[in-house]
């Protein structure tokens, strides 16, 4: 027999497509802060996710009159049609995160906008509403989710260990951070702070905190333009090395990817630098305006329609680098 299934099973199934473990749910509500125009964002841990997330940033916040709407499918402030995909600047725009979230959880926020007086407590189960309130709250906005697929058993029995999912977690929290290099991140997992960087957009600072000494000694800027590609970042002179390509960090339009041809074309950069085998560590940013890019939103994929054109400059910028420098030394590293 062929059934159409009901409204809240639809539902629960496309949460689950948007929400695999916590640090799904720390990565939307990242990227939502981000959208948002936050200088400084907090995300706090309990038992690696599974019992508590809770971000708070000091963004537009929410209007009062449309914090319920934000949490309905397909609610987006970011786009109006279709249209507007080819221009968009925002890490979001599908409008599923946030409901699909709360579907999956006990989910409260309090959010206030710079406009108005007081702020607004809204508190969902199983994205279902218990309580909506007037409240007084600071300019930005907060949002607690407890008890991850307590209503998706089934769900709930993949989760991993406190730590492992914890883990995850952690390293979204570092590659957003090196990647918002002007947003003060804080990070902090069972009431210790595990990770702090100040905003002040240097890249060199946050290498220090997340990798230590060594690398950030060895680091050399790169900043390169050419025909609608902006190389912007640091990478270590070949003397730091590891046997996998753990150290390459790439983002691509603001989002940490992963990504065959630029890694390959960094590592062509470096020529016989490298022993082989060997990978380098680098921290780079691509804005590529004007270059065709599909960014998966939800996998760390990106597809360019021009392949050879950012292997070719993403070379050239590194291979730039060993020129300006023969006799390597090291370079202040700015923004
Ligand atoms: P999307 O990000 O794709 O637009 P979401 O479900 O993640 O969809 O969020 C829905 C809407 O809620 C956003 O478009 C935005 O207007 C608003 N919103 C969500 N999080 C925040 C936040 N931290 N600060 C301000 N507005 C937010
Ligand atoms: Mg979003």
């Amino acid at each position: 027999m062929i059934n159409i299934l009901d409204k809240e099973t639809i539902d629960k199934i496309a949460a689950g497509e948007v929400v695999e473990r916590p640090a799904s749910i720390v990565k939307e509500l990242l990227e939502n802060s981000i959208d948002a125009g936050s200088s400084s964002i907090t995300v706090e841990i309990k038992n690696g996710g599974i019992d508590l997330i809770r971000i708070t940033d000091n963004g537009c916040g929410i209007d009062s009159k449309e914090v319920k709407t934000a949490f309905l499918r397909h609610a987006t402030s970011k786009i109006v049609s279709d249209k507007d995909l080819i221009s968009i600047k925002s890490l979001g725009f599908r409008g599923e995160a946030l409901s699909s979230i709360a579907a999956v959880s006990r989910c409260e926020i309090i959010t206030k906008t710079r406009d108005e007086l007081t702020g607004v407590r809204y508190y969902m189960e199983g994205g279902v509403e218990v309580e909506f309130e007037e409240i007084g709250a600071p300019d930005g906005t907060s949002i607690i989710i407890r008890d991850i697929f307590y209503n998706t058993p089934a769900r709930r029995k993949f989760l991993k260990t406190s730590s492992t999912e914890g883990a995850h977690i952690s390293e979204l929290v570092e590659k957003m951070a090196m990647s918002n290099t002007d947003i003060a991140f804080k990070f902090i997992s069972n009431n210790q702070v595990k990770l702090q960087t100040n905003g002040n957009g240097n890249m060199k600072d946050i290498i220090y905190q997340l990798y230590g000494k060594e690398i950030s000694k060895a680091l050399c800027a790169v900043d390169y333009e050419k025909d609608g590609v902006k190389i912007k970042g640091v990478i270590a002179r070949p003397e730091v090395t590891r046997s996998t390509r753990s150290l390459e960090n790439i983002f691509v339009n603001g989002r940490y990817i992963k990504d065959n041809i630029i890694s390959k074309a960094i590592e062509d950069g470096f020529g016989d630098r490298l022993m082989q085998h060997q990978y380098p560590f680098c921290a780079l940013s691509f804005d590529l305006e004007g270059v065709d890019v599909n960014v998966h939103p939800r996998k760390m994929e990106v597809r360019f329609s021009d392949g050879n054109h950012i292997y070719n400059c993403t070379k050239e910028a590194v291979e730039e680098i060993f020129k300006l420098q023969s006799s390597i030394r090291e370079v202040p590293v700015g923004k």
